[in-house]
């Protein structure tokens, strides 16, 4: 007679050939969660100290030096466990451990982005109307407009005045500081507004930001309340209205990074799309020794916009960062570069219950699920992705997997449903393998995004074992 709990032939059978990932909080154990808890602690420290790609370059560079990392000196010949970085106009950065292999045998590059959704002044932003004085600003990134009123906005960013110095201004991050916000209507007048279409329900040059009302005493002159704004800035950073031409002032959503629901198994902040996955790649080359291959992490600017400008991984930066390194040991870049690995450290889209409709189950990412392994993104017909080898895929999910990093596939929706590309495509344009491999996101470019912390500390056990490979 056959033994009760002795599995059937069926469930044998199921267990070696059929798929079956579980929940990463189902797979760890109690002390490795407590790990992955204990590593956001860090991470939500970064999201408030960073929240543009200035103060995370910054940042990583604080982290760095830190670490042991010093500045890179063009032309020195680096020796094996070497660290240093470069940074690219204050808006970018690349980490770099030099390894045991000669550079030709290749690189393990990682490639996050550090620039957010968010609102730009424009060069003209201070004006009055009705007595109030407002920013005009220009959308940057990707947004649903509406969900950017009535949020509480810090101004972050850089004024080069017509003396040629560079003022520094953060208004908004400190308990007692003044913060900002776009107005919206109130239901009650909203009527013909809510008959506009969704994606005009709030305009683009609707998003003005209120930062002020009280007039200036004097009789003489009109805009006083303008007056009023433009001498505090006076007496605070020495400028005039014409000093707004040359500068980059971002408002971003001023809540800190909090843990989210009663388990704090989330993390709910602004910018997670993608200092997630730069935080994790800084963080795993920061903590990478003597490896094999020369490894590194680069931190770009402007993949929300397509990654085009000097800052963006569509730009020359980091081919000839590795095309200088190259020349040193009488190399040829493109040779090195040819011979690289890059993850393409991206967030991907996760599953929402509430939002079902947009992703296909079996192949969308989902919270706890590790960190997600994308072999393409793009939109329509695949179009605008790397599309990762299969041979690419294989050897990242075996490094994967022999390493105990809980990981995922996921895909950017639906086919047809949208899609999205990530700087994956610029990194293949180099001729070199990539993927993309990231944290999956809720409610991905609004001001408040969602992760959860066993995907972030998968994602940095991720690069931490494809450095050391
Ligand atoms: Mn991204
Ligand atoms: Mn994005």
């Amino acid at each position: 007679m056959e033994k009760k709990n002795e599995r059937s032939k069926a469930e044998k059978l199921s267990e070696k050939l059929l798929s079956d990932h579980k929940n990463g909080g189902l797979r760890l154990s109690d002390e490795k969660l407590k790990k992955a808890d204990k590593f956001a602690v860090g991470y939500k420290q970064f999201l408030d100290l960073a929240k543009t790609e200035r103060e995370a370059v910054i940042q990583a560079v604080k982290m760095a030096e830190d670490a042991g990392f010093v500045p890179y000196e063009k032309g020195k010949k680096y020796e094996s466990g070497d660290k240093f970085y470069f940074v690219n106009r204050g808006k970018a950065v690349i980490l770099t451990v030099m390894g045991k292999k000669p550079l030709d045998e290749g690189i393990r590059l990682a490639a996050a982005h550090i620039d957010s959704p968010r609102l730009d002044l424009k060069q003209n932003p201070l004006y009055e109307d009705m007595e109030l004085a407002l920013f005009k600003t220009h959308y940057y990134g990707g947004i649903k407009k509406y969900q950017w009123t009535t949020v509480p906005m810090s101004l972050h960013g850089v004024i080069v005045r017509a003396d040629g110095e560079k003022i520094t201004v953060c208004v908004g991050e400190d308990e007692d500081d003044p913060v900002f916000c776009v107005t919206d209507l109130l239901p009650h007048l909203a009527t013909a507004q809510m008959k506009r279409t969704p994606a005009e329900l709030v305009k683009g040059e609707e998003l003005n930001i209120l930062i002020g009302s009280r007039p200036f005493k004097d009789d003489k002159i009109s805009n006083k309340v303008k007056l009023n704004i433009m001498s505090i800035l006076n007496e605070k950073y020495g400028i005039t209205e014409d000093d707004f031409i040359s500068a980059e002032l971002e408002a971003v959503p001023q809540f800190k990074a909090r843990d989210l629901g009663f388990d704090r198994s989330m993390v709910a902040a602004y910018g997670q799309d993608d200092r997630v996955c730069a935080y994790t790649a800084l963080e795993a080359i920061l903590k990478c020794k003597e490896p094999e291959h020369t490894c590194m992490t680069v931190l770009t600017d402007k993949e929300e916009t397509g990654s085009d400008g000097n800052t963006g991984l569509n730009s020359s930066y980091l081919p000839y960062f590795i095309d200088d390194l190259a020349r040193v040991y009488g190399l040829v870049g493109h040779n090195v570069i040819s011979a690289s690995e890059c993850l393409s450290a991206d967030v991907n889209a996760a599953v929402d219950p509430t939002f079902p409709d947009v992703t296909e189950t079996r192949n969308a990412s989902k919270l706890n699920y590790g960190v997600v392994a994308t072999k393409f993104t793009g939109s329509r017909g695949k179009s605008g992705t790397s599309d990762a080898s299969a041979e690419f895929v294989g050897r990242v999910r075996r490094l994967f997997d022999e390493n105990e990093v809980i990981w995922q596939t996921g895909e950017l929706g639906k086919v047809d449903m949208g899609g999205g590309g990530t700087v994956a495509q610029y990194i293949a344009d180099l001729d070199m393998d990539v993927i993309d491999v990231g944290v999956p996101v809720l409610s991905m470019h609004a001001p408040l995004e969602v992760t959860s912390k066993i995907d972030i500390y998968m994602a940095y056990k991720a690069f931490s074992v494809f450095f050391a490979d």
